[in-house]
């Protein structure tokens, strides 16, 4: 479980960036909301889809593919 977080600013593309807690791309306090703890981006996807609607995933913290590299150098 992580806990994951909507910028409430828009990125480059007018989009709003879903992190986890631990990214390090993640705005300050002032600059998003909290959605809760969830599993995966995935599921806090869908979360921030019903708060706004043009919400997308961190490509740091929420891409899958860069996750489980992370993850797996983790459990070394
Ligand atoms: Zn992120």
């Amino acid at each position: 479980m992580k806990f994951f977080y909507l910028s409430s600013r828009p990125n480059k593309d007018g989009l709003f960036e879903i992190h986890d807690r631990e990214c390090e791309l993640i705005p300050d306090a002032l600059n998003r909301d909290y959605l809760g703890p969830f599993n995966n981006g995935k599921e806090a996807m869908r979360k921030a889809k019903s708060m706004n609607d043009s919400a997308c995933l961190c490509r740091s913290c929420c891409n899958v593919a860069f996750q489980a590299v992370f993850v797996k150098s983790n459990q070394d």
